[in-house]
């Protein structure tokens, strides 16, 4: 039953998203040169409509190859023996269910990053290159591969490995939730502190006029300066970024140095305000709940499927605990996949809406609409997605709808007053 439940997501998984790819393609097609009725008012004078829909279709033949790339990595592992022999090499090493988790986690991870290799540096060095927004060197782009590959291999190896190990023991299932909600809580403390100064050199805001407009702002809600920190982004891509990170006192507002230098200050600001809008309205620690809810799903699936014996073996694989683990991965995530992504993209773009609100009543709308018009030409930006697509993957909502949004608010505070 199992391989038959797992093929059948998995092949679901992969035509649904395919569909999805494949309708986003043909609406970039029939957008073609013709810029929409209601988008005709918001471009700015002189933006590259066409070059706009050329680069969404460039990015999206890359997305679209690592995706096919990722099912059939994983549809070989599991159909063609190469998870098989994964196992065997893990369990060959070591005897002991933590050192051979963590090493099975570690070999699967740095063969898909492999396997998706080319398609990162197609993206970069063809795609965002040939646009202009690339600064990255091969060697920096290696080192940055090499990196990630190193941490998200030591992270799934500590991961399966502690999973190994807590399987089939008494207390395993109250010990594993208990343990993936620390993980949770001690990553988001850590991630901003060990994680971000490996890939950014991060520095605090020059004095200037930016800093004293982001005083005030500071003050009114009650953010402290320390935690504002200037990124040098421009080392890797023109692309101009903000995003927050951490929670208490760990939390950071970063802000890319392309955006802080070339944005004037009061979008700047409403930048800023926007990453406070999501501290202020707690969508850090709503955010790790998802995250753990996902998670603690996941280990209650690996339960169950353990306690009802014979599901590794059913895949040809050995009954050891770490080729269990990593096979209950794989079936969860074929599901989880195709269940949650939508909802998860839905409850993303709702606290886009919200923060961008937060930001409005800090800054003016004026000043988060100047910011998002300007981010979105800078990075040609501008072009929709097909609904049923935008509506799959998009984390955040289309700059259009953003700044429509903004409008009404705008529009609603005037005839209120
Ligand atoms: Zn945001």
């Amino acid at each position: 039953m199992w391989p038959l439940l797992f093929w059948l997501f998995l092949s679901a998984g992969a035509l649904v998203e395919t569909a999805l790819f494949l309708g986003q393609w043909g609406w970039l097609n029939r957008l073609g040169r013709n810029v929409p009725a209601e988008l005709a008012s918001l471009l700015p004078e002189g933006y590259g409509w066409w070059r706009g829909v050329t680069y969404a279709r460039e990015r999206l033949r890359v997305s679209l190859g690592l995706l096919l790339t990722r099912y059939a990595a994983v549809a070989l592992a599991v159909g063609a023996g190469g998870l098989k022999a994964a196992c065997r090499l893990a369990g060959a090493v070591s005897g002991s269910p933590f050192l051979a988790g963590f090493l099975l986690g570690a070999i699967l991870t740095t063969a898909f990053a492999l396997v998706e290799l080319p398609w990162g540096v197609y993206g970069t060095f063809g795609v965002e290159a040939r646009f202009g927004f690339n600064r990255s060197s091969p060697g920096l782009y290696l080192r940055d591969a090499f990196l990630k590959t190193a941490l998200s291999s030591g992270l799934a190896g500590f991961l399966l490995g502690g999973a190994s190990f807590l399987l089939g023991r008494p207390g395993g299932l109250p010990l594993a939730l208990s343990g993936t909600a620390v993980f949770d809580v001690a990553a988001a403390f850590l991630l901003p502190r060990l994680v971000l100064p490996l890939f950014f050199r991060l520095r605090p805001l020059e004095e200037g006029t930016l800093k004293s407009r982001l005083e005030s702002l500071f003050q009114r809600t009650g953010f402290s300066a320390s935690s504002l920190q200037i990124a040098d982004g421009s080392r890797r891509s023109t692309h101009g970024n903000a995003f927050f990170a951490g929670l208490g006192r760990s939390r950071r507002v970063i802000l890319f140095d392309t955006l802080a230098e070339r944005f004037p200050p009061g979008e700047a600001a409403a930048v800023v305000a926007h990453e406070i809008g999501h501290w202020k309205k707690r969508h850090v620690p709503a955010g790790l709940l998802h995250l753990f809810a996902l998670q603690a799903s996941l280990v209650l699936f690996a339960w169950f499927a353990w306690r009802a014996g014979g599901f590794s073996e059913s895949f040809g694989l050995p009954g050891r605990p770490e080729a269990f683990a990593v096979m209950a991965y794989l079936v969860w995530g074929a599901m989880a996949g195709l269940l949650f992504q939508p909802l998860l993209s839905s409850a993303s773009r709702c606290r886009e809406f919200e923060a961008d609100r937060y930001a409005a009543e800090q800054e003016g709308p004026d000043a988060m609409i100047g910011a998002l018009a300007r981010l979105a030409t800078d990075s040609l930006a501008w072009t929709p997605s097909e609904p049923r697509y935008a509506a799959w993957y998009s984390s955040h909502p289309s700059v259009a709808e953003r700044i429509l949004a903004l409008k009404d608010l705008k529009a609603a505070a005037l005839s209120g007053k």
